[in-house]
């Protein structure tokens, strides 16, 4: 009979590199397992059964769902739970319920490609064109220009809450309020803002795509608010059994939800000691790079930044050879 295989993780070798590559992804949070293991050891039950174990299952769930939602100040009723960030970006805009064929939706060159590969789409099959934004050469939305780009015929405007390159923080309450001004919907794909920035929701802010595994919960699963007033016009992506009020069909992973939940509710509890934290370490490392290469310069604001990032150029290097030489250290 063939030997089972067994699966190891790179970290497990002793010669691992230190891991520095946090925006790509974080570790699990021991006390995220901890939350998580009676779900995966041993208990049953499909969260949409009607039985009681499947009702267990299900205020286990809600309960999940609670934790996130009091974590950035939303309802329950407006958190929908999807596969992570880049399905809360596709299920918003493809889902938003466009009215006019002559829509127009504003947007940036900087966001993630699950937003910019979906205006594509969106242009490509349904016709409806971009006003792209200027950014400043810090990384920051103009946000006169955000105003003048927005014409009669923008539904929606979709900005990037924290950059995943630069770690550049746009300010959301800004933005949501010249959306409000102007009668527009507002998404922010807020995939990188859990634990990094303050995030809360807000008037003028309409949907915000969410993802655990940036905040030291699992990979599998984020989510996507959604305000009440859209919510029943949002278009599902998936259709099936129902679940998620009828806008993500699919059975809710459970133990995955409950690592989420868990995630969210520490990121919010640690934000002020973790980004004194993060600012130690930023400037540390920071100046023994400019003291240590000559030229190497800090990409993105110094100001309005997530300091858990440090986006540097380093002149004459090639990054990517640089990136897979490097032995000690894993970074993008
Ligand atoms: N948006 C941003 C800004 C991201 O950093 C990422 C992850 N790289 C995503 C979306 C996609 O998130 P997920 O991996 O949860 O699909």
């Amino acid at each position: 009979m063939a030997k089972p295989r067994v699966l190891t993780p790179a970290a497990a070798f002793d010669e691992a590199p230190i891991f520095l590559d946090y925006q790509s992804t974080t570790p699990l949070d021991p006390r995220v397992l901890e939350a998580m293991t009676p779900f995966l050891e041993g208990s049953v039950g499909n969260p949409h059964s009607s039985h009681s174990l499947g009702q267990s299952m299900r205020r286990s769930v809600e309960q999940a769902r609670e934790m996130i939602a009091s974590s950035i100040g939303a309802s329950t009723d407006e958190l929908i739970f999807t596969s992570g960030a880049t399905e809360a970006n596709n299920l918003a805009l493809r889902g938003f319920p466009w009215k006019s064929r002559k829509a127009r939706v504003v947007s940036a060159r900087t966001e993630h490609s699950s937003v910019l590969a979906v205006l594509e789409w969106l242009e490509k099959h349904q016709g409806i064109a971009v006003d792209w934004v200027d950014v400043d050469e810090d990384g920051l939305v103009d946000l006169t220009d955000l105003e003048r780009k927005i014409s009669e015929h923008t539904e929606l405007v979709t900005l990037m809450s924290v950059n995943n390159e630069t770690g550049v923080i746009q300010s959301i309450e800004d933005i949501a309020t010249i959306c409000h001004e102007r009668s527009v919907a507002f998404h922010t794909d807020g995939a990188q803002a859990l634990g990094k920035v303050e995030f809360r929701t807000t008037s003028g802010l309409s949907m915000a795509s969410l993802s655990s595994h940036k905040a030291y919960g699992p990979a599998g699963i984020g989510a996507l608010y959604c305000s009440r007033n859209l919510k029943d016009r949002l278009e599902p992506l998936l259709v099936g059994g129902g679940q998620e009020d009828g806008i993500r069909a699919g059975t809710v992973p459970v133990a995955l939800a409950v690592g989420f939940g868990r995630a969210a509710e520490l990121a919010h509890e640690s934000f002020e000691s973790d980004s004194a934290r993060y600012r130690q370490f930023f400037d540390a490392m920071l100046s023994s790079l400019e003291e240590g290469v000559p030229g190497a310069q800090l990409n993105g604001s110094v100001v309005s930044r997530h300091f858990g990032n440090l986006n540097i150029y380093l002149p004459d290097v090639d990054s990517e050879v640089l990136v897979q030489s490097l032995r000690e250290v894993a970074v993008s």
